[in-house]
């Protein structure tokens, strides 16, 4: 059972194990190519918990996400990219720092993001990019660190433990696009993160027959009860993928009318948008109806939608990206430099530094991905809810045969089973043998009690 212990990172020592140079400074796209050629605006859109065989721009039959399927068609899409965690924090912390989980190992909720991690804004700003957020979960509060390098952070502390929706978010976005760039920025980094589709789902739904008021089934922080689980008839979960459907469709609205922003004042040209998820979520396919209890593709298995105005991406390599892959993309895409702290790269450019292997850590579970095979490793504690369907230990997936994940093929393919396994040890030696920084006591801070019920309010609850 991997620990639950808290980690820090924050001391050089640290960091030099990692590899991480210190001290390093951007090499800044200018040097090369100055003032003729500024790097274009970013635009990085995050959706929370959005699965992506729900997504009508990949297929699905109600029209769920036409914001998205407009930027697809006028840009490009992969479809195989791993998010670092099977749960948010892990994951969007990933995402806005572009390390991969085992040097940053933060997982928990409460967990800072330690100042000397340099994030992808700080990167930004250092170039002189104008840098804005507007982040509707609490996991990402301006409290646990996560406003470092934006020079605006909107993390909705104010509104108290109420669910942040997609148009209130959208209204703070539109309001600062319609700011003029400040003085001596040379273009705008705007991350947004948008918490529908997660539960609660209070959005309306225009395929909800009814009324239906089971939200609290789909908890975050732990596995439902079985019995819980058992007492979801079909009818209702029709119902409860109803709403999860429009909270789909609320999300995707927002998107539109902040794309629709950026045409209106001329931005969308200059600006490179992603669009992406921090992982999917379990709707009783298996056994639960949670995410990061998870390691099945229902929640490990990522994407992000590309576009960059009129010019063609041309089509998309044909790899396994992982999520902190996403804003090294961006940022190349738009012209501006790669940090020497990023991990991730870009994958149209630098394809060949993409690992072949993915791993997204969970809540005793991980998911050890190939754009061909799977492997799961699961060891719940004794006292959740184990799944009859289950077992503790490994299985192996071949994804070109049985995308499903139906049929373990460890006896069948050892030699997949075995390179893996070996990658998944390796990793699990690396996130054990880091140890807590005794000089960090921001680190181990307990969240404030206002924080909490936020968090709660979205059913992290213990
Ligand atoms: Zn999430």
């Amino acid at each position: 059972m991997i620990s639950r212990r808290r980690i820090a990172l924050h001391s050089l020592v640290a960091l030099s194990l990692l590899g991480i140079p210190l001290g390093a400074r951007v090499t800044r796209a200018a040097d090369a190519a100055p003032a003729a050629s500024p790097p274009r605006d970013i635009l990085l859109v995050s959706f929370d918990a959005l699965r992506q065989d729900h997504i009508s721009a990949f297929g699905y039959a109600r029209p769920t996400t036409p914001t998205l399927a407009w930027l697809a068609s006028h840009g490009t899409a992969l479809r195989d990219v791993v998010p670092a965690g099977l749960s948010t924090k892990t994951s969007l912390t990933s995402l806005l720092t572009a390390l991969e989980y085992r040097s940053h190992r933060i997982l928990e909720k409460n967990e800072h993001l330690p100042p000397a991690i340099t994030t992808v804004a700080e990167a930004l700003r250092e170039q002189g990019y104008a840098t804005a957020g507007f982040v509707a979960t609490p996991h990402l509060s301006a409290e646990l660190g996560y406003d470092q390098g934006f020079d605006r952070y909107e993390d909705f502390a104010k509104t108290g433990e109420h669910f942040v929706g997609a148009a209130e978010v959208r209204d703070q976005v539109l309001a600062y696009l319609a700011e003029p760039l400040p003085a001596g920025r040379r273009a705008r980094f705007v991350y947004v993160h948008i918490l529908e589709p997660h539960p609660p789902w209070l959005d309306p739904s225009p395929w909800l027959a009814g009324k239906e008021g089971g939200k609290r089934i789909f908890s975050c922080v732990e596995m439902p009860p079985l019995a819980k689980v058992a007492k979801i008839t079909p009818e209702r979960l029709t119902n409860l993928i109803a709403k999860y459907d429009g909270a789909i469709l609320a999300g995707d609205t927002a998107l539109g009318a902040i794309v629709d922003k950026l045409r209106e004042t001329k931005a969308l040209e200059r600006t490179v948008i992603g669009v992406t998820t921090d992982h999917g979520l379990e709707l009783l396919d298996r056994y639960s109806a949670s995410h990061g209890w998870n390691p099945f593709d229902e929640v490990a298995r990522g994407f992000v939608v590309l576009y960059d105005g009129s010019r063609r991406w041309g089509p998309a390599p044909k790899l396994q990206a992982r999520n902190v892959d996403v804003l090294p993309t961006l940022v190349a895409r738009a012209g501006a430099a790669e940090h020497p702290a990023f991990q991730g790269v870009d994958v149209f450019g630098a394809a060949s530094r993409v690992p072949e292997i993915a791993i997204a850590e969970g809540n005793h579970c991980a998911a050890v991905r190939t754009l061909s095979h799977k492997l799961i490793w699961i060891d719940f504690p004794p006292d959740i809810p184990f799944p009859a369907s289950l077992r503790r230990g490994f299985a192996l997936f071949d994804l070109r045969t049985d995308p499903g994940e139906k049929k373990d093929v460890q006896a069948e393919q050892p030699e997949v089973f075995a390179k893996l396994r070996d990658a998944f040890l390796a990793f699990q030696k690396d996130v054990a043998g880091k140890v807590d920084d005794p000089a960090d006591p921001k680190h181990q801070q307990g969240l404030s009690p206002e924080a909490r019920e936020r968090l709660e309010a979205l059913g992290y609850v213990e």
